[in-house]
């Protein structure tokens, strides 16, 4: 059997006559860049997100871009954030000129360990990123209490993690602002690439509105140096076909995540931790495992499709040399790298095909 780690196809058949449809509208008003759709997944992921604001970008990792810009972030600044994540995370903050600075991860949920922040704070830090790795929020209370009382932003990477919820509050809702991406393997994925910043706080909005932009205000008057981070209305059009189907989708992952939990119960596989505070969208589903570079060839030769997310902790990538991190500096981070392999989790799965995944990796450790 064969079982991919993601099938896009299987859940655009459910949608493809409407986001044509939505699509062809775009088409016809050859409005092509901004205009009402914008507008209104805009609005729609605002209220989604419990804030006051949203502000569509052209991705996950603009909106951290546009987010850095805005709240003034650059060059002689230090960012705090973790280095088991995504590139962009710490791409982002080195592209502004600013010096990414890591914290190591909890290692029961892979989020960045708050308790180690505020010994890293020094007098040019200006900003915290935590990551809401794999659909679960980082735990935020500790993290905006140390931010609140040195007075740094909280950019909040929630790309992984829309919807997402932590003691009741939204993803994006509860930093100073919230980035997401609508990258195709997102929960909520676009035709191509597109992304969101979330805010309440509307001086900020109003900054990240016209620095998408080239920071012009009005047009062709530039009071800041921004950038091209617009969203495509075409990627807004199938974006709002598929919004008032996040959250069924996102109750069929945390269900493929409860069957194959259940599945590896008492066995050697490492299965994920959601804190009773959270409530995760499952971007991912990421087991630890004894043995995992041969579990991976062996899930390969089996047509069963795994990842690891992600294979080396951002201190230790050739392009941060230059920060001068060691092999051991982030142990936990490292460990997570060489232990953890993401399994499908998509909602279309089906019962024999969890089955399928879960007997062979069983089958490979009693071997
Ligand atoms: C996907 C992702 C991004 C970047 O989003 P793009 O839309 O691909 O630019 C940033 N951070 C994290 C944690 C992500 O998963």
């Amino acid at each position: 059997m064969q079982v991919p780690l993601l099938d896009l196809k299987a859940q655009y058949a459910t949608i493809k006559d409407e986001v044509l449809k939505q699509i062809n509208e775009v088409l016809d008003s050859q409005r092509c860049i901004g205009g009402p759709k914008v507008e209104e997944l805009e609005k729609k992921i605002a209220e989604l997100c419990g804030c006051k604001y949203a502000v569509g970008v052209s991705s996950g990792t603009d909106a951290i871009l546009a987010s850095l810009i805005s709240l003034g972030i650059g060059i002689g600044d230090e960012v705090i954030t973790t280095p088991f994540t995504f590139f962009a995370t710490a791409g982002c903050i080195a592209r502004v000129g600013a010096k990414p600075v890591f914290v190591d991860i909890d290692p029961k949920t892979y989020n960045i360990n708050p308790s180690l922040i505020e010994p890293a704070i020094t007098k040019k830090t200006k900003a915290v990123i935590p990551v809401h790795l794999f659909g679960q929020m980082a735990d935020m209370d500790p993290i905006m209490q140390i931010a609140g009382q040195a007075s740094l932003a909280v950019i909040e990477d929630a790309c992984q993690a829309i919807s997402a919820a932590y003691k009741g509050k939204k993803a994006g809702s509860i930093g100073t602002c919230g980035c997401f991406s609508f990258f195709p393997s997102k929960n909520l994925g676009g035709i191509g690439d597109g992304g969101m910043v979330t805010t309440s706080d509307e001086e900020l909005y109003h900054k990240l509105f016209i620095m998408r932009n080239h920071g012009s205000e009005p047009k062709y008057y530039h009071k800041f140096i921004g950038g091209n981070f617009r969203l495509d209305p075409i990627q807004a059009a199938a974006l709002l076909v598929k919004l008032p189907l996040l959250d069924k989708w996102s109750q069929a992952r945390r269900r493929n995540a409860a069957y194959y939990t259940k599945k590896f119960k008492d066995s050697i596989v490492g299965t994920p931790q959601i804190s009773e505070d959270c409530v995760s969208i499952f971007n991912q589903y990421v087991i630890r495992v004894p043995r995992r570079d041969e579990l991976l060839k062996h899930l390969q030769s089996q047509q069963i499709g795994c990842e690891i997310y992600y294979p080396v902790p951002l201190h230790l990538q050739e392009c941060f040399s230059y920060l001068g991190c060691r092999q051991g500096d982030f142990p936990e981070s490292e460990k997570a790298a060489q232990e953890v392999l993401a399994l499908p989790i998509y909602p279309e799965l089906t019962s024999k095909m969890k089955d399928y995944v879960a007997k062979t990796i069983l089958e490979f450790y009693q071997q």
